[in-house]
């Protein structure tokens, strides 16, 4: 069973996306509709549950993205 909220291969965004700061950066896991997707944020956004506005077709991207990063095979069929 692949841990969906294991970051450990998620690449840190160059800024947080909740509010561009450069410093003090993680990656976090978070919920949509599509599934889990991973984001950068710095410690004041984590702590305060900022959310980065995404469209949907954003986030059906970062969710494939991060499952990708987990090692789940979710590409579509067709695909490979
Ligand atoms: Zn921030
Ligand atoms: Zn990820």
């Amino acid at each position: 069973m692949v841990d969906l909220d294991d970051t450990r291969q998620c690449p840190v965004g160059p800024e947080c996306e909740g509010c561009g700061r450069l410093d003090e950066l993680a990656v976090v896991t978070g919920d949509t509709r599509d599934g889990v997707l991973c984001m950068t944020l710095c410690d004041t956004c984590e702590v305060a549950g900022v959310v980065p506005i995404l469209s949907p077709a954003e986030e059906t991207a970062r969710v494939l993205e991060h499952a990708a990063h987990v090692g789940v095979d979710v590409a579509p069929s067709g695909e490979e």
